[in-house]
C-alpha cells in the first residue's frame, strides 16, 4: 500500500501523522488442563499456541476469577471464554463430570441478536466438522420448540440481556436445569452496556447471579471489552462482582499511520449563520477515490445510511471520470441485507475484488472484515475504542495500514484533531453506566421479587440503594414484607414492571405529523421537506440535593441532584442555508426532570475582574456548549444524552452557574464522571475553544445543534477568560 500519494496530496488537511510501530506476538503454550478434544477444535481453525493475553486470560477463569479482557480488534478475545466454556462442556458431555454434580452449562450474551447468531456459526467443531456441544440460540425470534428444545438439551444457550431480562429470568423454575448447570457467563462486547441501558444490564446480571445461586450454581463471569479506560471498574460496576482485568495486548499488528484530517473552513451559507467547514462526508469521498485510484482497499465508515451512500456516489462519480472500470469496484454496505449478499461482498472485499467500500457504524457489530489497508472514519465514532475498532480492521498478515479520521465540524473532533497527544497514547473514556439510578433500581427489584422473595442479604447485591427502592414498593402495595423477604404482591401488575429496552434512532430526518401531550407519542414520517425546525425553549434548573463538593481557588464545583424544568415556547424553521421560513408560537405543558448534575460556581467578584457585565450571560453560555459537546471524550455518551443551563446569577447559588446534567431520569452516570475528571475536562474545553480559528464561533467550538437558544447570545473569547478563571488554581490531573 503506498499511502504516501494521498497523504501528500491532502498534506494542508492533515494535521498530524500519528505512527504505531509494529508489533510482535508474544505466545504462550496451551495450558495443561484444556481438553484434547477443545485443543484439536482450534487447532483446526489454525490456533496452534496462544498469545500471552489470552493464557494469562485462561488462568483466571481456571482458577475461578471473574475476569474482563480488554484488548485491541482480532486479539482473539473469543478464545478466552469459548475454551473454558467447552472445555467444561465437553466433558459434561462424554459423561465424565464429576458424579452427584449436574450437568455443567455456558450462557453467552450479546449485546445483539445478530451477534448471538455469528457466535454460534464460529464456534470451534470436531474433525468431522460436529459441533463439539449442544449450543443454540434464544431470542425474541425463536419459537416455542426452539425455546424447549433449548431448555431440555442446550448445554450452551446464546443470547442477549434483553431476553435474560423478558425470558429466562421470569421462567427460570422452567430453566431450572440450564441455571443449575451453569460454569460460565460471558459478557461480550460489555462495552456496550453504558448509559441508561448499562443500568439495566447490571441489575439483569445481579438477578441472573441470584437467580443461579438459587438454583446452587456459582459461574465464573468472563467479559470482554474494546480497549478503554478502567475496565476493571466498568466489569466490576456491571456485575456486582470482584473482577480481574487483562489488558496487555499480545497480539501481533503491522506498522500502522493514523492521519488526523481537518476539513477547511468554507465560510457562511446565509449571512445570518457562522461559518462552517466543507462536510467531513465530500472530504472522505475525495480520500476514498484517490485510495481506490491507489489500488488500496479502503473501508469507509459513516454516522449514517445516507451519509455512506454519498460518499460511494461520490466516489464513484470521480473514478467515472478517470477510469471508468473502477467504480463497480466501489459499493455501500448497509444493514437489511441477507446474509448471503453480505456475505458476498464480503468475500469480494476479502479478494480485492471491491476495492472501497462505504459502511455505517453498524459495521461494528458481528460482520468479519477483513483484509483491507485503509480505514476513513468520517467523524469521530463517539467513543475512542470504536474508533480503535474501525482502524484495527486495516493491516494484512503485517502489512502497513492507514487510519484516518476526518474531523466533522463539532467540538469533539475539533478538540482530536487539534490534540493528537492528548487521545491518541492513553486510554480516555471509561465505560459510564449508574446502576443506582433509582428510576431503573426499581423495576428490577420489583422483578427480582418477583423471581424469588427478596431477602436482606440480596439488598447488598443490588447497592446502596435498594433498601430504599424496596420500603418505596413496600409503600406503594408492590412487595409484601413477611419474615422470609420482601414478596411479590401484585401477580396482574407484572408486565406493566418490566422496563423495557431503551433504543436510539438517528440519522434519518422526520416530520411530525402529531403530537399527543397526554400519552408522549408522536406520529411521525420519514421525509426530508426542505427545512428543519428547531425548538425554543425555556428552562430552569433547581438544586435538590448536593452529593458531594470540591474547591480551588475561587472555584467551587458540585455533584447532586437537581429537578430540570423545561418548556418549548415556539419553533422555527429554517431553510438549509440556515436563513428562517418562520417562527411559531406554542403552548405545551412544562416538564420536570429529576436527574444528577455537575455545577461549577464563581464569586461574583471574581467573575467581575474577568467579564464586563454584558459579557457573562454569552461567556457562560458559550463554555456551557464547549464543555457539553467534549464531555463525552470522557464518558461513553453523546451530547444527546446531556443537557445545559448557565446563569449571570443562579436563584439557588446566588452566583454565576454553569450547570451540565444527565437528560435521563435519575441520571446516567455522565454528570458524575464529569464531575470526577472536571479539571481535565475544562482544560480541553478551553483549548478546544481557544484553538478553533473562527473569530466569533463555530460548529466546531460553541454553537450547538441543539440549544434551546437559538445560540443567543454566545460569547467565544468571554468563554475563553471564564475557563481561565475556573482553572485558577485547579490541581494538575
Ligand atoms: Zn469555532
Ligand atoms: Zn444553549
Amino acid at each position: 500500500m503506498e499511502p504516501d500519494r494521498v497523504l501528500t496530496r491532502y498534506a494542508d488537511r492533515i494535521l498530524h501523522l500519528h505512527e504505531v510501530p509494529a508489533r510482535d506476538a508474544v505466545v504462550e503454550p496451551w495450558p495443561e488442563w484444556v481438553d484434547p478434544r477443545v485443543r484439536t477444535a482450534f487447532a483446526a481453525q489454525g490456533v496452534t499456541h496462544l498469545w500471552a493475553h489470552q493464557a494469562e486470560a485462561l488462568a483466571h477463569v481456571h482458577a475461578g476469577r471473574h475476569v474482563v479482557v480488554s484488548t485491541g480488534t482480532a486479539s482473539g478475545k473469543s478464545l478466552t471464554y469459548q475454551v473454558p466454556a467447552l472445555d467444561a462442556l465437553v466433558r459434561g458431555r462424554a459423561g465424565d463430570a464429576i458424579r452427584g454434580h449436574r450437568a455443567p452449562t455456558a450462557l453467552y450474551l450479546a449485546p445483539t441478536k445478530a451477534l448471538a447468531a455469528d457466535q454460534l456459526r464460529r464456534l470451534p467443531r470436531d474433525e468431522d466438522g460436529a459441533p463439539l456441544v449442544r449450543a443454540t440460540t434464544v431470542d425474541g425470534d425463536s419459537s416455542l420448540d426452539e425455546r424447549s428444545w433449548a431448555r431440555d438439551h442446550a448445554q450452551l444457550v446464546l443470547t442477549n440481556p434483553d431476553t435474560v431480562h423478558h425470558t429466562l429470568l421470569p421462567g427460570h423454575e422452567r430453566w431450572a436445569r440450564l441455571f443449575a448447570g451453569l460454569r460460565i457467563v460471558v459478557v461480550d462486547e460489555c462495552h456496550h452496556y453504558r448509559g441508561v441501558f448499562g443500568a439495566h444490564v447490571a441489575h439483569v446480571l445481579r438477578r441472573l447471579l441470584r437467580v443461579c445461586a438459587h438454583h446452587g450454581s456459582q459461574p465464573v463471569v468472563v467479559l470482554s471489552s474494546a480497549t478503554v479506560s478502567e475496565p476493571e471498574a466498568s466489569a466490576r460496576r456491571l456485575t456486582g462482582l470482584d473482577v480481574v482485568a487483562v489488558t496487555d495486548d499480545a497480539s501481533p499488528h503491522g506498522p500502522r499511520t493514523i492521519a488526523l484530517w481537518e476539513p477547511p473552513l468554507v465560510g457562511a451559507a446565509h449571512p445570518s449563520q457562522p461559518p462552517s467547514r466543507r462536510s467531513a462526508g465530500r472530504e472522505a469521498a475525495d480520500v476514498l477515490t484517490d485510495l481506490v485510484l491507489d489500488r488500496t482497499r479502503t473501508l469507509v465508515f459513516s454516522r449514517s445510511r445516507r451519509g455512506a451512500e454519498s460518499i460511494a456516489r461520490g466516489a464513484q462519480e470521480r473514478l467515472g471520470e478517470v477510469a471508468p472500470e473502477l467504480p463497480a469496484r466501489v459499493a455501500t454496505y448497509r444493514g437489511g441485507y441477507l446474509p448471503e449478499e453480505r456475505r458476498a461482498l464480503e468475500d469480494r472485499l476479502r479478494s480485492g475484488d471491491l476495492l472501497g467500500l462505504a459502511a455505517t457504524n453498524a459495521l461494528e457489530l458481528g460482520v468479519d472484515v477483513s483484509g483491507l489497508d485503509a480505514v476513513v472514519s468520517v467523524g469521530f465514532p463517539g467513543t475512542r475504542a470504536a474508533f480503535w475498532q474501525q482502524v484495527g480492521r486495516a493491516g494484512r498478515d503485517g502489512q502497513p495500514s492507514l487510519g484516518v479520521l476526518v474531523a466533522r465540524d463539532e467540538p469533539i473532533d475539533t478538540f482530536l484533531v487539534h490534540h493528537p497527544d492528548a487521545w491518541l497514547g492513553a486510554p480516555v473514556e471509561a465505560t459510564v453506566f449508574d446502576p443506582d439510578n433509582p428510576y431503573v433500581l426499581g423495576p428490577h427489584l420489583a422483578a427480582a421479587a418477583q423471581e424469588l422473595p427478596l431477602t436482606e442479604a440480596d439488598l447488598a447485591l443490588f447497592g446502596p440503594r435498594a433498601r430504599e427502592g424496596v420500603d418505596a414498593l413496600e409503600a406503594a402495595g408492590w412487595l409484601r414484607r413477611r419474615t422470609a423477604g420482601w414478596f411479590w404482591s401484585t401477580p396482574a401488575m407484572a408486565r406493566a414492571s418490566r422496563a423495557g429496552a431503551v433504543y436510539v434512532h438517528q440519522g434519518q430526518v422526520h416530520v411530525v405529523d402529531e403530537y399527543d401531550v397526554e400519552e408522549g407519542v408522536a406520529v411521525v414520517h420519514a421525509e426530508d421537506p426542505g427545512w428543519s425546525t428547531s425548538a425554543r425553549s425555556t428552562t430552569e434548573v433547581s438544586i435538590v440535593s448536593t452529593r458531594r463538593t470540591r474547591r480551588w481557588g475561587a472555584t467551587t464545583v458540585h455533584l447532586g441532584e437537581v429537578d430540570v424544568t423545561s418548556q418549548v415556547v415556539s419553533f422555527s424553521r429554517r431553510r438549509h442555508d440556515g436563513s428562517l421560513v418562520g417562527e411559531e408560537p406554542l403552548d405545551l405543558p412544562s416538564r420536570t426532570l429529576r436527574t444528577v448534575a455537575t455545577w461549577w460556581t464563581l464569586p461574583p467578584d471574581v467573575v467581575e475582574r474577568v467579564l464586563e457585565r454584558t459579557d457573562v450571560p454569552g461567556a457562560a453560555h458559550a463554555a456551557e456548549h464547549a464543555a457539553i459537546g467534549l464531555l463525552p471524550l470522557f464518558a461513553t455518551c453523546d451530547r444527546w444524552d446531556l443537557g445545559g443551563l448557565s446563569t449571570a446569577v443562579h436563584a439557588d447559588t446566588g452566583t454565576l452557574t454553569i450547570f451540565v446534567h444527565d437528560g435521563h431520569p435519575g441520571g446516567a452516570g455522565f454528570a458524575e464522571r464529569g464531575y470526577e475528571v472536571v479539571e481535565r475536562w475544562l482544560r480541553v474545553t478551553r483549548a478546544t475553544i481557544d484553538d478553533c480559528e473562527c473569530r466569533d464561533g463555530c460548529p466546531s467550538c460553541v454553537v450547538s445543534p441543539k440549544c434551546g437558544n437559538f445560540n443567543e447570545p454566545l460569547d467565544k473569547a468571554g468563554a475563553v477568560r471564564l475557563l481561565d478563571a475556573l482553572l485558577d488554581g485547579a490541581p494538575d490531573a
